[in-house]
């Protein structure tokens, strides 16, 4: 089948879906995965034949496509940060949103002065690691953990350290089980602590879309409606004994619960608390200084 065909018949399939320009997008993504052909060649050489295997493997995705699939885990890879990572459905996709988290946590590292070869910061819930890997690859003395529940997400996190040459040690455990992870982390502690823990309530999954819904892990996403800060409050706890003094804890957080979040913080004593919007103007990130105990 000639390439020109091809994209005609991927425009036709899927544009009630993505509209036009998604999937112009979207197809110059596959035509590089599979064909290595960049988006000029493609334009020049619309009679390029594509033939077994490359064929088949672009039908596939176009059938996955067809169904919602997001492309990202149709490649199997993505970009954060400047970076590639790998992802599966065990793994959120990485969002803006926490590009922007990452950004905010080097710029506030670079203004409080700290020296990145002192510092121990973990992130718990790393899910495919862009958090913990971005921070590690921009803070190469830092020493960087990171924390997951999920075996297939510590999986592929590791997958993501070794792609980008960052050196992380990882831990298995639970948030939620505070004295499992006493006996993990012994009597490690950390100047800065970072999450994007699961903050969609069951209540707000009428809102989204299927290539969220059906694909990517629950597990990473959403919370009950009658305790929505649950996994903010563990790591709050978390904090009182593994955050050294004056460290930092900056979190993503549910863009309708920035009000009760910076409740959550002054009840456990963080100073100089500051919320902070994404670029869409929603309340995103949160960042909180642990006070001195003495
Ligand atoms: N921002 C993500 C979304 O809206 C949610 C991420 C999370 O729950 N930590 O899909």
């Amino acid at each position: 089948m000639k390439i020109y065909a091809l994209q005609k018949l991927f425009h036709s399939e899927l544009e009630d879906i993505y509209g036009s320009s998604e999937v112009s997008s979207i197809f110059n993504l596959l035509s590089e995965h599979f064909l290595k052909i960049k988006r000029l060649q493609l334009a020049l050489n619309p009679d390029l034949k594509i033939e077994s295997p490359q064929i088949d493997s672009i039908f596939a995705a176009l059938n996955d496509l067809k169904n919602h699939k997001p492309i990202q885990y149709v490649l199997g890879e993505t970009e954060f940060y400047g970076l590639p990572f790998k992802v599966n459905p065990e793994v959120l996709i990485p969002r803006p949103e926490t590009e922007e988290l990452v950004d905010f946590i080097l710029s506030s590292l670079r203004k409080s002065g700290n020296k990145a070869g002192e510092l121990s910061i973990l992130d718990i819930g790393t899910g495919s690691g862009c958090i913990a890997v971005s921070l590690a690859y921009h803070l190469p003395e830092a020493k960087i953990y990171a924390l997951d529940v999920s075996n297939g997400a510590l999986a592929m996190s590791k997958i993501n350290a070794s792609l980008n040459n960052v050196d992380i040690t990882f831990i298995e455990g639970d948030i939620l089980d505070a004295r499992g992870l006493n006996e993990k982390i012994g009597d490690l502690t950390f100047d800065v602590i970072v999450s994007n823990p699961p903050y969609v309530r069951n209540s707000e999954k009428k809102k989204m879309k299927p290539n969220v819904l059906d694909f990517e892990p629950h597990l990473a996403l959403f919370v009950e409606d009658d305790n929505p800060l649950l996994f903010y409050k563990a790591n709050c706890e978390f904090t009182l004994n593994y955050l050294k003094d004056g460290g930092s804890l900056l979190m993503e957080i549910n863009e309708y619960l920035g009000v009760q979040m910076e409740e959550l913080l002054s009840g456990f004593g963080f100073s100089s608390i500051e919320l902070k919007k994404d670029i869409f103007g929603k309340d995103r990130i949160i960042k909180g200084i642990k006070a001195s105990t003495n």
